[in-house]
C-alpha cells in the first residue's frame, strides 16, 4: 500500500506558521524578483488569481481584496520541508521524498488507511504547523489520485480499481493523472479517453504501441498493478545550477563579477552539502529576451584541473569567465553558473591521480564557513568578493524573516 502526502499550499502554509494573522486571508507568494504568483492560499485561488500570474496583472485584485503579497523565502521553505520529511521518516520506515512538499510512503497492505492517514496528518500538523493531504492506493498513481480527492475533501482518501471507486475515476479527467501532461491528455482525448476510468480500461499494449512505456505503466498502475517502486535512496544530482535574473539590467563588469562570486559561493556550498565535486563549470550571461534587443548569449565551459568543491577555486574560474566574455555594450539580464560532471567527493577518484590535494595543508576555510552559516544563517560568513549586502540585486520587497535558520530573526516572545 502506497500513500502520497502533500503539504497544502506549501509556501503559504510555511509563512502562516510564523504569521498566524495570515490564516483565513488571501495570501500569495511571488517568484524571485517579485515577478509572478507561485503559491496561493485557498482564499486567493477563490478570487481567481491564477498560478503564475504576473503581479502587475493582478494588482487590482490585490488592492480590492486586500491580498497579502509576500516575496519568496526559500530558506524558510527549505527548512520547513526538511522538518516535515524528518517527521514522516520518524513515523514510517519507507519514505521517498518526491519534491519539496510531497513524499510517497509505503505501508503494509493490512493497515487501516483512514486511521493511519488522519494520525499522520495530525502529527505533521502538530510537529511542524503544516497542513497536509494524504491519499492511499495500491499503486503510486492511484495514491496520487487519492491525494487530489483528499485535498478537496480535507480527509484521508483511498482509491483502487474496484467498482466502488469507478465513479470517482469516471469523474477524474485524464489530465489529472500523474505523468499525463497537457499534450498527452489532448491526444488521449482525441482517442476517446477522457477520464481516469477510460484510461484504466485501455489495453496496456495498445498504450505502449501508440504512446510509450510510460503510458503503458500508467494504465497498469490504474489497474492496481504496481510498476513504480519506492525510490528510497535519493539519486545523486547530475548537475547543480545557480542562476538568477537581475532586477535591473547590468552593464558594469565589476557588478557582474560580484554576482558570479555570489553564485559561485552558493554553488560550492551546495556541492559540499551533497558531498560532491565538479570537474566542469559552465558560466553564461545573457540579455533580456523581453526588451526587443538582439539576443545575446555568452558562455564559457571550464574544464577544471582536478575535481573540486572549493569556494575560492570556483569563484576564481567563474569570474575569469565573466572577464573573458564581458561586452560593455550588452545590458546583462541574467547570469548563471552550472556545475556538471559531478563526482562523489568521498570517493578516492575525486582527487587528482598523482598530486596530493593542494588544499591539504591549509585550514579548511570552507568547512568553518559552512558550520557558521548553518548556525547563523546563509551568507553570515562569505568571501569578500560577494559584496557587502546579503539581499543583493534581487528584488524581494515583501520577504518575511528566515525564522527557522537565522538566530538574528528568531521570533521574540515577551511575557508580561
Ligand atoms: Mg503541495
Amino acid at each position: 500500500m502506497f500513500a502520497l502526502i502533500d503539504c497544502n499550499n506549501f509556501f503559504v502554509s510555511c509563512e502562516r506558521v510564523f504569521r498566524p494573522d495570515l490564516e483565513h486571508k488571501p495570501v500569495i507568494v511571488l517568484s524571485s524578483n517579485d515577478g509572478c504568483a507561485i503559491a496561493r492560499s485557498n482564499q486567493a485561488k477563490l478570487l481567481g488569481i491564477p498560478m503564475g500570474a504576473p503581479l502587475f496583472e493582478i494588482r487590482h485584485l490585490v488592492k480590492t481584496y486586500n491580498v497579502e503579497v509576500l516575496s519568496c523565502n526559500f530558506e524558510l521553505y527549505g527548512d520547513m520541508s526538511l522538518r516535515v520529511m524528518n517527521v514522516l521518516q520518524q513515523q514510517c520506515e519507507k519514505v521517498e521524498v518526491y519534491s519539496i512538499d510531497e513524499a510517497f510512503l509505503q505501508f503494509d497492505k493490512s493497515i487501516n488507511w483512514a486511521e493511519e492517514g488522519e494520525r499522520l496528518r495530525k502529527h505533521v500538523l502538530q510537529c511542524t504547523g503544516i497542513p497536509t493531504s494524504i491519499g492511499f492506493g495500491p499503486t503510486k498513481t492511484l495514491a496520487k489520485l487519492a491525494n487530489l480527492q483528499s485535498k478537496a475533501l480535507g480527509i484521508a482518501c483511498y482509491i483502487d480499481s474496484t467498482p466502488v471507486h469507478h465513479d470517482t475515476l469516471k469523474n477524474t479527467s485524464v489530465s489529472k493523472i500523474w505523468g499525463i501532461g497537457a499534450n498527452l491528455s489532448k491526444s488521449l482525448k482525441q482517442q476517446g479517453i477522457y477520464s481516469a476510468y477510460d484510461l484504466m480500461l485501455a489495453d496496456p499494449s495498445w498504450a505502449r504501441r501508440n504512446y510509450n512505456v510510460i503510458v503503458e505503466r500508467i494504465v497498469r498502475e490504474l489497474n492496481g498493478h504496481s510498476c513504480m517502486p519506492l525510490t528510497l535512496i535519493q539519486e545523486a544530482k547530475k548537475s547543480i545550477q545557480i542562476t538568477r535574473s537581475f532586477f535591473e539590467h547590468v552593464k558594469d563588469k565589476d557588478v557582474l563579477k560580484q554576482a558570479a562570486a555570489r553564485y559561485g559561493f552558493r554553488l560550492s556550498t551546495k556541492l559540499r552539502e551533497s558531498s560532491q565535486k565538479t570537474t566542469t563549470l559552465f558560466v553564461y550571461g545573457r540579455n533580456s529576451p523581453f526588451r526587443g534587443e538582439t539576443p545575446v548569449f555568452h558562455q564559457r565551459t571550464i574544464v577544471l584541473p582536478e575535481p573540486t568543491n572549493d569556494t575560492a577555486v570556483i569563484i576564481q574560474h567563474a569570474q575569469q569567465a565573466i572577464e573573458s566574455f564581458f561586452d560593455p555594450t550588452v545590458a546583462y539580464h541574467k547570469i548563471g553558473i552550472m556545475a556538471v560532471n559531478l563526482r562523489d567527493a568521498t570517493q578516492p577518484g575525486a582527487h587528482a591521480l598523482f598530486e596530493a590535494p593542494k588544499s591539504a595543508k591549509k585550514p579548511d576555510i570552507d568547512k568553518v564557513m559552512d558550520t557558521l552559516n548553518k548556525r547563523f544563517g546563509l551568507g553570515t560568513v562569505r568571501p569578500l568578493s560577494c559584496g557587502e549586502s546579503i539581499e543583493w540585486m534581487n528584488k524581494r520587497d515583501h520577504k518575511t524573516p528566515a525564522y527557522t535558520t537565522n538566530w538574528k530573526t528568531l521570533v521574540q516572545v515577551k511575557a508580561k
